[in-house]
């Protein structure tokens, strides 16, 4: 199938070619038709499967249709789309994908998250706009200071509604759906699927198409997957050999905490490797950069939360490890969910300890079977002998307070 058969218009088929997108994703050549069609739509749709793109295509599409974008300034004018998503990075990554697909229109977008200043955001709605990307609670501070104005949405989209309940937001979703007009199309997308979702879904939409794109609860498909048995001291020792030996380039790393997140960073810090680190206790400009320098490749090491887990896309990363095993383990399948995607094979790996026996049979038993499984080599994790020799480290130099500086770990 190509993508003129979508029935998109021909400024967003050259956009989608200029991506090199031959074909439509299977998400994209079910959902696409279906929205321009003016169903909603109940979406399960795993991590990578081009779903961004499924609904940012014909919301743009709708818009231009309509008539009523118009690339100039008019003050005041109100979002007909609203695009609701858990996390800053998600909201920034989907903010981009509907610069990059609608750069051939005439759509204006914003994006609003808390963590950085309002007046930019409060400008960039003043300007006026047709599509809003928003977190749920600043979205909430902007309306209840009314600068965001939802009384003219005619396209809702939930995005990772799974995430959204996981991370507290039903009350604030719900107060957003009350301040929406009646008559409205809505599209909600989860990767995962429980009772909450359901429920949540049976209350806004009509008469949904569902769409399930992969089983429920798969893992991308092109993600290889193993485990190495490891004892947690020497987890640090294995990492920095695979980084090493196996001459990974960038490598997305996830810890439990962020004090563990920091504490990784600087290990891996003092070993040479260039190192970001990434989660809730940075602030945005820290977590922005983070992630820039990671996609820009000026750093070979991302050390996350599970905050990065969703909103990550970063083009072909190839190696994923789980430095400790989440606590809910269809987190497990977000984070690997950051390597496999678009159809390039990825590397997920997970250091376990004894410890997370338990961990790791909660996930076995959500993907259905063992994961191969093999032991540390010994000489590798026993600590003292384990540090091979460091590559280069750039050269320590005394800063002003007398302490060494070596890699930089924002
Ligand atoms: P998403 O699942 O929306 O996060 O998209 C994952 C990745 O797939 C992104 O890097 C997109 O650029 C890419 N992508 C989306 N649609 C297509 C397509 N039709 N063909 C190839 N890659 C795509």
């Amino acid at each position: 199938m190509a993508f003129a058969s979508l029935g998109l218009s021909k400024a967003l088929v050259r956009a989608a070619a200029e991506q090199r997108y031959t074909s439509p994703t299977p998400i994209q050549s079910r959902a696409i038709p279906a929205i321009l069609d003016g169903r909603d739509l109940l979406a399960a749709a795993q991590t990578g499967t081009g779903k961004t793109a499924a609904f940012t295509l014909p919301l743009l599409h709708c818009l231009v249709k309509a008539g009523q974008t118009k690339n100039r300034p008019q003050p005041g004018r109100a979002p007909r789309a609203l695009v609701l998503v858990p996390t800053r990075e998600l909201a920034a990554q989907v903010g981009e994908s509907i610069r990059v697909y609608g750069r051939h229109t005439e759509t204006r977008a914003a994006v609003v998250f808390g963590g950085v200043g309002l007046k930019p955001q409060v400008e960039a709605l003043r300007r006026g706009i047709d599509l809003l990307v928003a977190t749920p609670g600043r979205l909430l501070d902007l309306v209840g200071q009314r600068h965001a104005n939802l009384t003219k949405i005619d396209f809702f989209v939930l995005d990772e509604a799974d995430r959204m309940l996981d991370l507290g937001f039903i009350h604030d979703i719900q107060r957003i759906l009350r301040l929406l007009p009646k008559v409205r199309q809505n599209l909600l997308f989860s990767a995962t699927f429980s009772e909450d979702i359901r429920e949540l879904a049976a209350g806004f939409l009509h008469n949904p198409l569902c769409i399930d794109v992969a089983p429920r609860n798969a893992p991308a498909e092109l993600v290889n997957q193993c485990v190495y048995h490891v004892p947690k001291a020497g987890k640090q020792f294995l990492l920095a050999h695979f980084l090493r030996q196996g001459h990974w380039g960038q490598t997305l790393v996830f810890t439990r905490t962020k004090y563990g997140a920091d504490r990784l960073a600087n290990q891996l810090g003092r070993s040479g490797f260039q190192v970001s680190v990434i989660h809730g206790n940075k602030s945005q400009t820290a977590r922005t950069r983070a992630l820039s320098d990671f996609k820009a490749n000026r750093v070979q090491v991302l050390v996350a939360t599970d905050i990065a887990a969703r909103g990550l896309d970063i083009h072909q990363l190839p190696h994923v490890v789980n430095y400790e095993l989440p606590d809910v383990p269809s987190d497990y399948i977000h984070r690997i969910g950051r390597t496999g995607r678009a159809g390039v094979c990825g590397e997920a790996l997970s250091l376990v300890c004894t410890d997370e026996a338990l961990k790791l049979g909660g996930i076995e038993r959500l993907l259905g079977r063992k994961l191969p499984a093999y032991p540390a080599p010994a000489d590798i994790v026993s600590a003292g002998k384990a540090e091979p020799a460091a590559p280069a480290a750039p050269p320590r130099r005394r800063l002003p307070n007398g302490r060494r500086h070596t890699t930089r770990v924002s």
